[in-house]
């Protein structure tokens, strides 16, 4: 399994998740592992002190990773079940939070979630797939220009 680090804004390690990345049906485990009794929690909270007036909010850890990668403060909430109120609360000093939440019933469910709890949150329609398989398809450029496409609106 892939070991994922939660840091806090300092670097300080939070906790631990696990995602196997078997081509199987986990039988036994899950896809993704949580420590026993650990609560929920936003994932790359250091972008919250780093980023200006706008942030970005994926579904899934490695989502977030692209982010980074390709130059853009972003936090993880590690599934759609697990957007809580006090993650509100961490980003309501943004004037935008970009939703980037998987084209399916699931990541359109968090959305709505989080656009009825949040004012300043706008979706990105994702069109290709997740931000990884967008990112794998046409590089920074395609997350690029969906957003601009959204700014655009
Ligand atoms: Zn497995």
């Amino acid at each position: 399994m892939v070991a994922i680090p939660y840091l806090g804004h300092r670097g300080q390690p939070l906790t631990l998740r696990f995602r196997c990345i078997q081509d199987h049906d986990h039988v036994g485990h899950g896809k993704y592992n949580t420590l026993t009794g650990d609560i929920p929690r936003m994932y790359g909270v250091d972008s919250i002190h780093s980023a200006s007036d706008e942030i970005h909010l994926t579904e899934g850890e490695f989502d977030r990773i692209i982010h980074r990668k390709i130059g853009w403060h972003s936090v993880a909430v590690p599934g759609v079940e697990m957007w809580f109120a006090r993650h509100r609360r961490m980003l309501a000093g943004f004037s935008r939070v970009w939703i980037w939440s998987d084209p399916d019933a699931a990541g359109s469910k968090l959305t709505t979630t989080v656009c009825k709890s949040l004012r300043s949150a706008r979706p990105v329609r994702l069109r290709v797939g997740d931000v990884t398989e967008t990112y794998k398809a046409g590089g920074a450029e395609a997350l690029y220009e969906l957003l601009d496409k959204e700014k655009a609106k």
